[in-house]
């Protein structure tokens, strides 16, 4: 390829010439100074040679028919192929050479004829050697683009690698952001299960500690009573003897109470107790339920029931309901003097079912008034009246497990109201919930808030 030729030291020259005389002078010249030499006769066939196998240098002619020295340069210089070789014209020195003209179509050089050797090779010379810089100067701007566009795409790949990696960077963070908080709130939930598990633990000692002392009383008694029983039977009078056997059976009566409110309460904290609804009248159901605390009030003490409204009939939880009155109604009883009256009130309107327990008993001091649903806990005025403190903390569980609400007023030596509002709403839809077959009846939504009787009752009962 002539590119390498181009690249040699000597350079490759075409000599164009329509005078063979001078044509074969020129070559001989520039041979034997080493040269590489190709010769045309004519214009057209230098632009030709130019084209095929472009020359590091042309020694172009002026004066020559068809296309002159002057066109060819023009044609070469417009040529991509062949723009920067450099020209240098020929002239005889008998031809009038129009140096601007030469110099304005593109010509590098130009030398007159008759040649002195020494010039057209030190013109010559100096031609190859401005063209060799320029490529040597082009080549080196090649490189000096390409280090450029390296670079240039090495930095974009270091953009994109940089943000890769920030992307990942961040999707790390998050991802370590959530770990981090997924691991407080285990943190924060084995915390809450351990301050449980310690408020279990402390719940038993203390269950364990006040049934053991709760126990030892009414077991001494039993004790105590059946040995008298068992010596001195045969002696008593009748009446004598069914006394201590009905003083046993009350300590019995107690001592099962005990064993079930704490079984009671140890259900709530293990397993999750349902609402068993089935069909009550609540009338009846208080009715009886005062009857029965009869037999626990003290002579002088009166229990008066009443109630007004409706929503009477509906479904309800019997054991749930006896859990909360009979609780509030042996507090009561337990907590009032020998003589007084017990208001047992319920009313319900506006969809709700209300009742309202009122003694005139020692009153709750204010600081124990919200403790007072707190297992265990007794406010400090209860001096020698028995208990151990889980009846209003059962009657509290089982009031939120009908949603309802209890509240507390009192003042001390004066009396207490605990009122018990739960919605009539939630027994019906409880009812409808539970499969048909469990319930055993249907409710009716007209019957189902509106009790017959709308007249206020009430009913005293006086224990004697
Ligand atoms: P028990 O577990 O046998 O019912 P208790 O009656 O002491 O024992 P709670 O029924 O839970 O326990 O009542 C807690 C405390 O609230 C009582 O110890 C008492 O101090 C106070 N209390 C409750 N009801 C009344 C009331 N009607 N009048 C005055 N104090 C009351
Ligand atoms: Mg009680």
């Amino acid at each position: 390829m002539n590119r390498n030729q181009a690249d040699t030291s000597t350079g490759n020259i075409l000599v164009v010439d329509d005078t063979p005389e001078n044509l074969r002078l020129l070559s001989t010249m520039l041979t034997e100074h080493g040269y590489k030499v190709r010769k045309v006769i004519s214009g057209k066939l230098a632009l030709d040679a130019a084209q095929v196998n472009p020359p590091d240098l042309i020694l172009l002619d002026i004066m020559m028919p068809q296309i002159n020295g002057y066109e060819v340069c023009k044609q070469l210089k417009a040529s991509e192929q062949t723009a920067k070789i450099p020209v240098i014209f020929l002239s005889a020195l008998n031809e009038a050479i129009d140096k601007v003209k030469a110099f304005n179509v593109g010509g590098a050089d130009y030398i007159t004829k008759p040649f002195q050797i020494e010039e057209v090779v030190a013109r010559v010379e100096n031609q190859l050697l401005i063209r060799r810089l320029q490529k040597q100067q082009q080549e080196h701007n090649i490189k000096l683009q390409q280090e450029i566009s390296d670079r240039q795409q090495a930095q974009v790949a270091l953009q994109t690698l940089n943000q890769e990696l920030e992307i990942r960077v961040q999707a790390r963070t998050a991802q370590l952001t959530q770990a981090n908080q997924q691991l407080l709130r285990l943190e924060n939930q084995l915390r809450q299960a351990l301050v449980q598990e310690q408020e279990l633990n402390e719940f038993k000692s203390r269950i364990i500690t006040t049934i053991s002392h709760e126990y030892r009383t009414p077991l001494t008694t039993i004790n105590s009573s059946a040995e008298l029983l068992e010596l001195y039977r045969h002696k008593w009078p009748q009446e004598k003897q069914l006394n201590h056997l009905q003083r046993i059976q009350r300590k019995v009566k107690h001592l099962t109470s005990l064993v079930n409110d704490v079984l009671f309460l140890d259900k709530f904290e293990y397993e999750k107790i349902q609402l068993n609804l089935a069909p009550l009248d609540l009338i009846k159901f208080s009715e009886e339920l005062v009857e029965e605390l009869k037999m626990t009030t003290a002579k002088g003490q009166i229990i008066e029931f009443s109630y007004q409204g409706d929503c009477f009939q509906g479904a309800w939880d019997e054991k749930i309901l006896r859990q909360i009155l009979s609780n509030l109604l042996s507090n009561a009883i337990k907590y009032s003097p020998e003589v007084s009256v017990i208001k047992f009130q319920i009313s319900g309107q506006d969809g709700k079912v209300v009742w309202q327990i009122k003694d005139q008993g020692i009153g709750i001091p204010p600081e124990d008034q919200l403790r007072v649903f707190e297992s265990f806990h007794r406010a400090n005025n209860v001096g020698n009246i028995p208990g151990i403190g889980l009846g209003l903390s059962i009657t509290k569980k089982c009031v939120d497990l009908y949603n309802g609400q209890i509240t507390c007023e009192s003042e001390v030596g004066v009396g207490t109201i605990f009122t018990v509002t739960i919605p009539a709403e939630q027994s019906k839809l409880n009812t409808e919930d539970e499969p048909k077959s469990k319930q055993g009846f249907q409710l009716d939504p007209n019957k189902s808030c509106q009790d017959a009787s709308k007249d206020t009752s009430v009913m005293n009962l006086a224990v004697f």
